[in-house]
């Protein structure tokens, strides 16, 4: 099988943890916030903070769902700033594919046709936030750091 198009490598090798400690395919996916409405000093918060484990999100239904659309070719909602250019030319997708186009043979033999796979995220997005002169100023650090893991396999 050819690699799709619009497939991006990001859902097979890649995590992102925001300061928020929201879990995301990358700094530029566009996913709904996962933990707002947890925020214990929200008015809309339960009061309770559960922040997802890596081998909760890894194979979770949502990236399930964004792997098969894109063995599909579809583009999923979350990767419209991909898809239609929306901060750049140079898309972060293309970032994906230069770094880890030689783990496609990867992708098939081990994804499930639920989306399951057993890949493991070897690339991180963290993010640190600076607040400096009393929160007046907020510098954002986006460091991306490529290693191996070892992630617990899971049962399905
Ligand atoms: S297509 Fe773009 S937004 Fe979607 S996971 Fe890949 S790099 Fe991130």
């Amino acid at each position: 099988m050819l690699k799709p198009e619009n497939l991006c490598m990001a859902p097979w090798t890649h995590t992102y943890l925001s300061p928020q400690t929201e879990r995301r395919l990358c700094c530029a996916s566009r996913e709904p916030a996962q933990s707002f409405t947890q925020y214990i000093d929200t008015a809309e918060g339960d009061n309770e903070y559960t922040p997802e484990t890596l081998e909760e999100y890894w194979n979770g239904a949502g990236i399930r769902s964004i792997r098969k659309q894109m063995l599909n070719n579809e583009v999923p909602d979350a990767c419209q700033v991909c898809d239609k250019k929306l901060l750049n030319q140079d898309v972060y997708r293309d970032y994906f594919t230069h770094l880890f186009n030689h783990k496609w043979d990867e992708v098939i033999p081990s994804t499930d046709a639920d989306g399951y796979t057993t890949m493991k995220p070897v690339s991180w997005t963290i993010v640190l936030v600076i607040y400096v002169i009393l929160n007046v100023v907020c510098v954002d650090l986006c460091l991306v750091v490529v290693g191996k893991q070892k992630l617990a396999s899971k049962a399905k």
